[in-house]
């Protein structure tokens, strides 16, 4: 597996753990994703570039 793998599957738990908290992805939604993984902006630029869109929410 690549480094990458634990990460993005890493933020797809918060996700969907900050998701039963804010029912919408709007500004507060990313900033507590934010608090908790401060760097999920590179797990989301992993996830895009290695097709992880099965994992990832319709809504997205
Ligand atoms: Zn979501």
């Amino acid at each position: 597996m690549l480094n990458g793998t634990c990460a993005a599957l890493n933020y797809n738990a918060v996700h969907e753990l900050v998701d039963l908290l804010h029912l919408h992805h709007d500004s507060s939604f990313w900033s507590a994703v934010d608090q908790v993984m401060p760097d999920y902006a590179k797990d989301m630029k992993w996830l895009e570039h290695n097709g992880a869109g099965i994992i990832l929410e319709s809504d997205q």
